[in-house]
């Protein structure tokens, strides 16, 4: 078989936790990789979010109205 991580051939000798990677090291990259990508979604500017993060604001002052 050959590593989707690593493009390392290996011999798929017997089913493993890791399948289809080589190792648990590249099943945890990918999962890793994956959940990063996730994550990463809701990080994104937001375009209805251009006012200030609410954690500058409340550093500075509170917010009170003009
Ligand atoms: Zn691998």
């Amino acid at each position: 078989m050959l590593c989707p991580i690593c493009d390392k051939k290996f011999e798929a000798t017997s089913p493993t936790a890791a399948m289809p990677f080589c190792s648990e090291r590249c099943r945890t990259i990918d999962l890793s990789r994956w959940l990063g990508e996730r994550y990463s979604l809701p990080r994104l500017p937001d375009p209805e979010d251009e006012e200030l993060p609410p954690e500058v604001v409340g550093d500075t002052a509170p917010r009170a109205g003009p």
